[in-house]
């Protein structure tokens, strides 16, 4: 089961990618918290990403397919994954592709979370409060001039990616203002109709939802 997800910044990518690598016990692979270790660890990565990721801009595809690929080919991502926040331009996709086929397993399925860009910036203070009272580190792009910069970037890089998942047949768009609760069942119910690769797609049995 390979999933990538797609959807702007506060779409809710993250809590639904929690959500399908708990039920279906795949791994979670953020590029942004990747990102973000590389920065907080300073290595030579993090240090050409830091930057670009607090102005809001895209950090260049050669650094982000690099990190990304050495994690889809580990032995983790042998029943799958979810991709989070990647790719994000019609070159990582094309990458994406190029890496996969030396596992003949291609991506299965393309959810994209569509939500009004109005309630982006709501959402993102939200996180920001949560973030506060829970006494953990807010994230310094999380704040209204960088979140605009972040969603035009988004906007402005997604549509060649959407069609090109379109053009591969697997692009789901699912409705992200809706409850998380039920984006979640709506992208089960995608999984439930889609034919897999190989046979990992089993859910978890052990986890209640
Ligand atoms: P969000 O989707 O909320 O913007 P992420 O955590 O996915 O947050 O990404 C944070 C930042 O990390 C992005 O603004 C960008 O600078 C960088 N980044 C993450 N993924 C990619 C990617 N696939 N390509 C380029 N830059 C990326």
């Amino acid at each position: 089961m390979r999933i990538v997800l797609l959807g702007p910044p506060g779409a809710g990518k993250g809590t639904q990618a929690q959500y399908l690598a708990n039920t279906y016990s795949i791994p979670h692979l953020s590029t942004g918290d990747m990102l973000r270790s590389a920065v907080a660890e300073g290595t030579e990565i993090g240090k050409r990403a830091q930057a670009l990721m607090t102005s809001g801009q895209l950090v260049s595809d050669d650094v982000v397919t690099g990190i990304v690929a050495e994690r889809l080919t580990s032995l983790e991502c042998r029943s799958g994954f979810i991709l989070d926040g990647f790719p994000r331009t019609l070159g990582q996709a094309q990458e994406l592709h190029r890496i996969l086929r030396s596992t003949s397993s291609p991506i299965d399925v393309a959810i994209s979370l569509e939500v009004d860009e109005n309630a982006l910036a709501k959402r993102i203070e939200k996180r920001v409060m949560d973030a506060q009272a829970a006494g953990e580190t807010v994230r310094s792009d999380d704040n209204p001039e960088v979140l605009k910069r972040r969603v035009a970037e988004y906007k402005a890089k997604i549509t060649p990616v959407a069609d090109y998942y379109d053009g591969l047949g697997i692009l789901h768009p699912v409705d992200g203002m809706r409850e998380i609760g039920t984006v979640s069942a709506t992208i089960d119910s995608i999984l439930s109709g889609t034919r897999f690769s190989n046979d990992s797609g089993q859910r978890a049995t052990a986890r209640s939802r």
